[in-house]
């Protein structure tokens, strides 16, 4: 049956976005749908803003950061008012299947829409931050990581010219995944996340110790932490101060900011997203709603939209051990004295 598809990018974009929507259309083409594309997130389905998507309008887009559709976060479409003019646009405009492209934000709005509109709804994982359930990788998350860690390497560059303590702090909203991956990747001294920490004050003290740790095993030489952003009450530069302070020695905060969004997508964002896209318009046909499509060892999987954007996903305990523990000066240092 011949459907009309709606598509939105929501929420903080993420490189890949682009991808997910070209292939969305091409599939939707392939099996004889029409697709259009609200713009600016939910806002455009509010304020019935949209475009017909052609083979032609996405053409060339696989290799663009950004998005094409724009992105936004909306307010109104959180309140009762707002929820009933997306719903009353997307019946007006005979639309069949919605498809959003988003983090867990978007997801939640998505599943609050599917209580309220008959039409079937598909969830696309798309954040760098990672931070959702019922998919190894979101779109846009191994972009971010590589956009990161070419500026940790240059920063390190400096770092160890002046021999220096630089403190970055990266994205990843309350989730560690870009923060652990990028100070593995980069070789950082250390790594604050979330998941590694209860109560940033009270590990003050280990912070400091630490520092000191790694000055006594490796002498002046550069140390780059990275810390995940929301983590240190104030940031790393109310941190980085606090650091200076204690240590007497100068530490320097750097914030990637949202450098960490933009770019290229990297190869595996282009493959994920035209993966997931195209898998989202084959479970439309199969007649599923209410599912966030994902990839999970390699396999595409569809799980319940309430599930992925509530459960906890964990990091990588591996990872986790190498950084924590194999690799940690001060775990060394310990495990040395007691040989
Ligand atoms: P992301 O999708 O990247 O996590 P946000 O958390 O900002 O980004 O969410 C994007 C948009 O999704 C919000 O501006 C809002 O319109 C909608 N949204 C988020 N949470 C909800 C919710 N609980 N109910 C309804 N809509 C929501």
């Amino acid at each position: 049956m011949r459907k009309k598809i709606a598509v939105i990018t929501s929420g903080g974009d993420a490189p890949g976005m682009n991808a997910c929507v070209r292939a969305i259309v091409l599939a939707a083409n392939r099996y004889g749908h029409q697709v259009v594309g609200f713009k600016h997130g939910y806002n455009g389905l509010i304020e019935n803003e949209y475009k017909e998507l052609t083979a032609d309008s996405v053409q060339h887009i696989i290799k663009l950061g950004g998005t094409i559709l724009k992105s936004a976060r909306c307010e109104a479409f959180t309140t009762d008012k707002g929820l009933t003019t997306a719903v009353n646009n997307l019946t007006r405009n005979e639309i069949d299947s919605f498809i959003v492209i988003g983090g867990d934000g978007s997801l939640r709005g998505l599943d609050r829409l599917s209580k309220h509109w008959d039409g079937q709804v598909i969830g696309v994982p798309g954040t760098i931050d990672n931070d959702l359930s019922g998919t190894d990788n979101t779109i846009g998350y191994q972009t971010a990581i590589d956009t990161a860690l070419d500026s940790i390497d240059k920063l390190r560059d400096t770092a160890d010219a002046f021999e220096r303590i630089f403190l970055v702090e990266v994205m990843g909203r309350h989730a560690g995944f870009i923060a652990l991956a990028s100070a593995v990747a980069s070789g950082a001294e250390q790594a604050l996340f979330p998941e590694s920490i209860e109560d940033p004050h009270l590990e003050l003290e280990s912070i400091v110790q630490h520092v000191e740790c790694l000055r006594k095993v490796k002498g002046k030489s550069s140390i780059i932490m990275v810390i995940a952003e929301h983590l240190w009450p104030g940031g790393v530069t109310d941190l980085a101060e606090t650091l200076t302070k204690q240590i007497g020695i100068e530490c320097r905060p750097c914030i990637l900011g949202h450098i960490q969004r933009g770019g290229a997508p990297v190869a595996y964002d282009r493959i994920l997203a035209t993966k997931l896209g195209t898998y989202a318009v084959e479970i439309i046909n199969e007649g599923q709603s209410g599912v966030m499509v994902g990839e999970i060892n390699n396999r595409q999987c569809a799980h319940k939209l309430n599930y992925v954007y509530s459960e906890q996903k964990a990091l990588d305990p591996y990872l986790v051990k190498i950084q924590q523990n194999i690799f940690d000066v001060v775990q060394c240092l310990n495990q040395t004295k007691t040989l």
